[in-house]
Order: C-alpha cells, then sequence, then structure tokens
C-alpha cells in the first residue's frame, strides 16, 4: 500500500496561533506532496501524573517512537503543580541542542541583506538548571551548572553541523574570563572537538564583544554555539536583524536521533484566533524537518514558494507589514509551488 511509504511525524498544533499556522502546514504539506502522515498529539486539559504536566504520556511516547516531529508554540498554564510544558519535553526528550538557522530574505528589506548564520544553544543546563534557593534573607543563588559531557555533546553536533552543512567556521560564545569554571569548560570541551574537525576553523568570541559585531557586521559568522542563556538572548538578536520572530524557525535535536521542529516564537495570544498569525517560521521549522529526513527536494521546493511569496510582496501578513491573512498567504505560497 502507498501508506507504507510514508514517514509518520507527531504533530503538536499547540495553542494562541499554533493551530491556525499548524493548519497552513499541513496545507502546504498537502500541496507539495509531501510523503509525511501526521499523528496529531495535543495539550492535555489536566496534569498528567507521569509526566507532571498537562503533556500526555502517549503524546511523550509518539515522538519517542516517530523520533520527529513538529510543534507549535505552547502557553505554559498559570498554577501550582506542574511543569513548564516546553521544559517538560526538553528533559523528557532530551533534546539536548537548539538549532536556530537565520538569514535574510530576499525582497524584505531589513538593515542587512546578507545575513546567513546558524545559532546552536545548548538546551538541558547552564542558567536553566531551575536550582534557585534563598541562602539568607536578602541573598538569593542561582547554580549554573556545566557537564562536560552536556558540552561535548553541543559541541560535537556544532561541528557535525557545520560539517555536513558546508559551514567553515564555528565560533565557541562566552564570557570564560570572568565565569572562569563554568565557561571555561565549556570552552574546553569545544577545543577538544575542535581538534577533531581540521577542516572547520575554530574561534572564541567573548559574549559582549560578539553582541557589538553581530549588531554592526552580522557576515563575521558563520555557526555559533554556547551555553543555554546566552543562546537565548543572542539567538533573539539574530531574528531582531533579519524581520522578527514571525520568520525564525529552530531545530531541537535529542538523544537518540530524535528531532524536534518548531517556531522560535510564543503562542502570540494578541493575535490568536485572527487569521492574522505569519506561518513562515512554523513553515520553515517543518522545512528543516524535512532536511533531517533527507527530504531535500521536497524541502527545497517549499522554501522557494515561501521566499518567492515573500519577495513578491502581493501577500504579507501584518507583522510584514502586509495585509494578508493567514489563509490568504498560505494560499500563495502553495500557488508558488
Ligand atoms: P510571543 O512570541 O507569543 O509574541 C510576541 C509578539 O510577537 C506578539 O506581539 C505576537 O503577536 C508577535 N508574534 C509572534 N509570533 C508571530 C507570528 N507567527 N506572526 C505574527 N506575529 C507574531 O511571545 P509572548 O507574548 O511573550 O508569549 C506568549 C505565550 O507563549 C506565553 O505563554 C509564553 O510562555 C509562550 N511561549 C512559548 C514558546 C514555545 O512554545 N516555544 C516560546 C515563547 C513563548
Amino acid at each position: 500500500s502507498t501508506s507504507s511509504n510514508l514517514i509518520t511525524a507527531t504533530l503538536f498544533p499547540g495553542d494562541g496561533i499554533g493551530p491556525e499556522i499548524a493548519e497552513s502546514v499541513k496545507q502546504v504539506f498537502n500541496a507539495a506532496e509531501v510523503p509525511i502522515e501526521w499523528e496529531e498529539h495535543f495539550v492535555g486539559t489536566e496534569v498528567d501524573p507521569r509526566t507532571q504536566s498537562f503533556l500526555t504520556w502517549e503524546s511523550l511516547e509518539s515522538v519517542r517512537r516517530n523520533k520527529v516531529g513538529l510543534k507549535g508554540p505552547m502557553a505554559t498554564p498559570i498554577g501550582k503543580g506542574h511543569r513548564s510544558l516546553n521544559l517538560t519535553l526538553r528533559k523528557e526528550l532530551n533534546l539536548y541542542a537548539n538549532v536556530r538557522p537565520c538569514y535574510s530574505l530576499p525582497g524584505y528589506k531589513t538593515r542587512y541583506d546578507d545575513v546567513n548564520l546558524v545559532t546552536i544553544r545548548e538546551n538541558t543546563e547552564g542558567e536553566y538548571s531551575g536550582l534557585e534557593h534563598q541562602v539568607v534573607r536578602g541573598v538569593v543563588e542561582s547554580l549554573k551548572i556545566i557537564t562536560r559531557q552536556a558540552s561535548l555533546r553541543v559541541a560535537e553536533y556544532a561541528f557535525y553541523y557545520a560539517k555536513t552543512h558546508g559551514r567553515d567556521r564555528v565560533s565557541a560564545v562566552h564570557k570564560a574570563n570572568i565565569m572562569q569554571k563554568t565557561d571555561g569548560l565549556f570552552l574546553k570541551c569545544c577545543r577538544e572537538v575542535a581538534e577533531k574537525y581540521p577542516e572547520i576553523k575554530y574561534e572564541e568570541v567573548v559574549i559582549d564583544n560578539c553582541c557589538m559585531m553581530l549588531v554592526k557586521n552580522p557576515t563575521l559568522f558563520d555557526v555559533l554555539v554556547m551555553p543555554n542563556l546566552y543562546g537565548d538572548i543572542i539567538s533573539d538578536l539574530c531574528a531582531g536583524l533579519i524581520g522578527g520572530l514571525g520568520l525564525t524557525p529552530s531545530l531541537n535535536i535529542g538523544e537518540g536521533g530524535i528531532a524536534l521542529a518548531e517556531a522560535v516564537h510564543g503562542s502570540a495570544p494578541d493575535i490568536a484566533g485572527k487569521n492574522l498569525a505569519n506561518p513562515t517560521a512554523l513553515l520553515l521549522s517543518a522545512v528543516s524537518m524535512l532536511h533531517h529526513l533527507d527530504l531535500n527536494e521536497q524541502a527545497d521546493k517549499i522554501q522557494d514558494a515561501i521566499l518567492k511569496t515573500i519577495a513578491e510582496g502581493k501577500y504579507r501578513t501584518g507583522d510584514l507589514g502586509g495585509t494578508s491573512t493567514t489563509t490568504e498567504f498560505t494560499k500563495a505560497i502553495i500557488d508558488h509551488l
């Protein structure tokens, strides 16, 4: 049967604008005849005791089984006794590297025309370990955890990514002059991995200087790898260089070959349910999922159609200064396939 040729992927439409932009992905994939069958999972309405969050055990199992998925943004419900949805996914699926490509979109004018870089963020530890406490009244402490294992793992991925994506330089971003032990260990691990990849240039950049260089001339960089908090900040800075959150995709890489694609942005409650969201970030995330699956022909076809639609300028969503709805923009992409 034809269904045996289909790859099964998990899809979390997510909250807010999530279902609207996930629908856009489904329509574009159908039109492009992508051989993917979606297994849809929804965020639950009550806490699953097995995951201690609103994500069910079954939905996590779906990603583990399929090893590949796409997730819409998830708003974290307020209240006690459960874990954040995004943190649950990261921890349970061991999503150790967050890859965020960032490149100028032809025809959409920003301050720079030639941004083309990739940030790779360590996703499991650093300042996000959740270890905070009060020492005495008026004094609190937050532990920044850096391990050799997680640092080697993300550095390995960064060099592997550079090598397999035709990129020739990896910059490790750090503040080891002050954070001598933590960032020092991170750098030591990057150096060890760099020695195994003599064909890739390796450099180290202090984070404050890195910010200045990125804003002044983003073409100075190629692949950037860094601990968790720096990655969070630098990748948003990079999104700003090319036109904002409606455009930037990401791919989470996990243990055992798992890949979970998601947009960088959140659930955008201010425009949810109004057919106003820009689906580009989720669509480009889905494209990176296709590349991960080696479905490069379909990936390129969809990416070309997105870029042509934006370049043409006739159909653009509000965040890019246009007046098109999500569905009009999606239809324009399908017409360009
Ligand atoms: P947000 O990214 O949802 O929105 C910030 C601004 O950008 C808003 O004005 C929004 O309208 C706009 N925007 C974002 N995506 C857009 C798109 N695709 N098209 C057009 N405009 C877009 O950030 P927020 O408001 O700080 O967060 C809202 C919720 O999302 C919170 O509950 C937060 O926890 C959650 N969140 C989830 C993720 C995730 O699932 N990975 C990431 C960030 C925030």
